[in-house]
C-alpha cells in the first residue's frame, strides 16, 4: 500500500497539564532530528500527536526510527483521500485487501471532524462497511473485538484512512525530567539502566572509568560503541572517560583487601558527583541489581551510596538477570556487552569481597589516606577525557552543545 503520512501519537506527557505544550515542543524536535536524513518529510503538530507527511519517502524507513523514540507511545501509516464518497469506499477496500495476514473480522470506525460532510458518521460506517464487506469474502463484521478497525477521519483538508497502530518505545520525552550520569561499565547491566532511565525522559551523561594501561585500547572502544548505542536512542551522549589507574592502585593498598570493590565504588560515586555538578545533572544512574555481586548486596549498596548525596537510580535494581539480559538483546547492546575485555574492577578482585562491609571502617581507611584521596580524585576529575558521540555513530570532539541541539 502507498501510504501518504504517519500519525504518531504522543504517550504519557499528555497526563503533564499545563507542561504539555513545551513537552511536546521537545519530543517534536526529538523526532525531527531523528529522522534528519529524510528530507522531504514535513511535520504538522495536532493535539498530542504528529503528523509526519511522507512526500515520497520510505514509510518503512521513518516506522523503522520512530519505534525508537522515547515519549512516542504507538503510529499508524496513513492514506490520504479527497472527499468523494466512492473514493473513500475504493480505497478503504484496497486498504482492507492488502493486509497480511487477512483479516477475519473487522468493524468500520469514522470520525467527521468536518460537520459540513454531507453523511454523518453512523450513515459512513454503513456505506464504507457494506462496500467492504462485498468485496471480501470470508470477511466478517465484528463490533466488538475485530482483528481489524479500520478507521476513517474525515476532516476539512483532506480524509484520512488507517488500520494498523504500530507500539513505539513509549515513556516520556527524552529531557524532560532532566539530566543524570550513568555509570557505564562494560557489562550487561549498565547499558540497560541507560535505556532505561532515558525511556523515564532524564538525558543522561555516560561515565567510564578505565585503568590504562591495565585495561586495554580495546575495553575502551567497548565502551565507545555501547556509547553509542546509546546516542542512538538518546539522540547524542557525552562520554566522560576516567582515568582510575592511580586512585585504584592506592586504594588496593589500603591492606583491607576484602573492601577494595566497596572503597572503588565510593571514589567512583565521589568522582561522578563532581561530574554531576559540573555538568547539571542531578541523579547518578547505575546497572546493580540486587544481591547480583557482592558489591549489590543490601549491605554494600548502603555503604557505598553513602558516599554520594546524590539521589543513586538503579533501574534494574529489583529485576532478573535474564530480563535485563532480553532486554538487552532488543536494544542491540547485548553482542557488544559479552566481547571478552577487562573491566577496571576485575584487575583487583579480591578473593572474598565483603557483602556487608562496615561503614565505621570504611570511613576509617579513607580518613587513614587523608588528603592523597582527595588529591586523587581531584586529578581523576581533571584528567577526564570528554567524547561527544551523535546518534549516526560519529565521534564530535568536546564543547558546548549546538544551538539547534535543544535537548541536550
Ligand atoms: P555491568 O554489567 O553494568 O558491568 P555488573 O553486574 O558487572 O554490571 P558491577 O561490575 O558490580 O556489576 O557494577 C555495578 C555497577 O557499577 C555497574 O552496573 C555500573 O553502573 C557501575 N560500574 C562498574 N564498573 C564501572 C566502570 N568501570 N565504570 C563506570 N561504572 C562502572
Ligand atoms: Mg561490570
Amino acid at each position: 500500500m502507498k501510504y501518504d503520512l504517519v500519525l504518531v501519537r504522543f504517550g504519557e506527557i499528555t497526563i503533564k497539564g499545563r507542561n504539555r505544550n513545551r513537552f511536546e515542543a521537545m519530543l517534536l524536535t526529538r523526532i525531527k532530528s531523528a529522522l534528519k536524513e529524510m528530507p522531504n518529510l514535513e511535520f504538522v503538530r495536532g493535539y498530542a500527536r504528529v503528523y509526519i507527511h511522507l512526500n515520497g519517502e520510505s514509510y518503512e524507513q521513518v516506522g523503522d526510527r520512530l519505534k525508537d523514540i522515547f515519549g512516542i507511545q504507538t503510529f499508524s501509516p496513513v492514506i490520504s483521500s479527497d472527499h468523494d464518497l466512492e473514493v473513500i469506499r475504493e480505497t478503504s477496500l484496497q486498504l482492507m485487501r492488502s493486509l497480511s495476514p487477512a483479516p477475519r473480522t473487522f468493524k468500520v470506525s469514522v470520525k467527521r471532524g468536518w460537520k459540513q460532510y454531507p453523511h454523518d458518521s453512523v450513515e459512513m460506517n454503513h456505506l464504507v462497511g457494506a462496500h467492504v464487506l462485498r468485496n471480501t469474502p470470508d470477511l466478517k463484521v465484528d463490533v466488538r473485538s475485530p482483528d481489524v478497525e479500520l478507521k476513517i477521519d474525515i476532516q476539512h483538508e483532506s480524509t484520512y484512512i488507517y488500520c494498523e497502530v504500530e507500539k513505539a518505545a513509549g515513556g516520556f520525552p527524552l529531557g524532560m525530567n532532566g539530566k543524570g550520569m550513568l555509570l557505564l561499565s562494560g557489562g550487561i547491566d549498565s547499558p540497560v539502566a541507560g535505556w532505561m532511565a532515558m525511556r523515564k525522559g532524564l538525558k543522561i551523561e555516560a561515565v567510564h572509568f578505565h585503568s590504562y594501561p591495565f585495561t586495554s585500547e580495546q575495553a575502551k572502544e567497548k565502551v565507545i560503541s555501547l556509547a553509542k548505542r546509546l546516542a542512538y536512542y538518546g539522540g547524542k551522549i557525552k562520554l566522560h572517560l576516567v582515568p582510575f589507574t592511580e586512585l585504584q592502585t592506592k586504594l588496593a593498598q589500603s591492606g583491607h583487601d576484602s573492601l577494595i570493590i566497596t572503597l572503588m565504588r565510593r571514589s567512583m560515586l565521589k568522582i561522578t558527583e563532581r561530574l554531576a555538578e559540573q555538568n547539571g545533572a542531578l541523579a547518578i544512574v547505575t546497572g546493580d541489581s540486587l544481591g547480583q555481586v557482592a558489591s549489590q548486596t543490601l549491605g554494600s549498596m548502603n555503604v557505598i551510596g553513602r558516599s554520594s548525596s546524590l539521589p543513586l537510580l538503579r533501574p534494574l535494581v529489583m529485576m532478573d538477570k535474564q530480563d535485563i539480559i532480553d532486554c538487552a538483546e532488543r536494544i542491540g547492546t547485548f553482542q557488544t556487552s559479552i566481547l571478552p575485555f577487562e573491566d577496571c574492577c576485575t584487575l583487583f578482585v579480591p578473593k572474598s569481597p565483603a557483602t556487608n562491609p562496615n561503614l565505621a571502617l570504611v570511613e576509617r581507611v579513607e580518613a587513614h589516606m587523608g588528603e592523597e584521596l582527595e588529591r586523587l580524585i581531584e586529578e581523576a576529575v581533571l584528567g577526564t577525557e570528554v567524547l561527544v558521540l551523535r546518534e549516526d555513530g560519529d565521534i564530535e570532539s568536546a564543547g558546548e552543545p549546538k544551538e539547534e541541539d535543544a535537548w541536550f
